[in-house]
């Protein structure tokens, strides 16, 4: 069976006019001045009401590692690349570079 009933544009405004988003609050940290969001720890400093939560300075040398780890990799990567490429270079005729926009359109 189908509901018959007719959902008028003003229906549908009605329920959506409670479905604006609310700007976020802030407060100011007391540790370090920062803005953070309410009733959350601070972004800043890591601390929440007067207690440390999150080692910040761990953390952020934790990323660096983190991110250090990764160029390694990725330049490692890149050079096993590049010499595999040598090698198909080598061994191949020159393949034809991609077609950009300008030479496709002359086409
Ligand atoms: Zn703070």
């Amino acid at each position: 069976m189908v509901v018959h009933m007719r959902h008028t544009r003003s229906h549908t405004g009605n329920r959506r006019s409670h479905h604006a988003l609310k700007e976020p609050r802030f407060s100011v940290c007391a540790n370090c001045g920062e803005k953070h969001i309410r009733h959350q720890v601070c972004a800043h400093c890591g601390q929440y009401k007067g207690r440390q939560v999150i080692d910040i300075a761990a953390r952020t040398a934790r990323k660096a590692e983190r991110v250090e780890r990764k160029r390694r990799e990725l330049g490692e990567e890149k050079k096993a690349n590049e010499a595999a490429e040598k090698k198909a270079s080598a061994g191949e005729e020159k393949v034809a570079a991609p077609l950009d926009a300008e030479t496709l359109s002359k086409k």
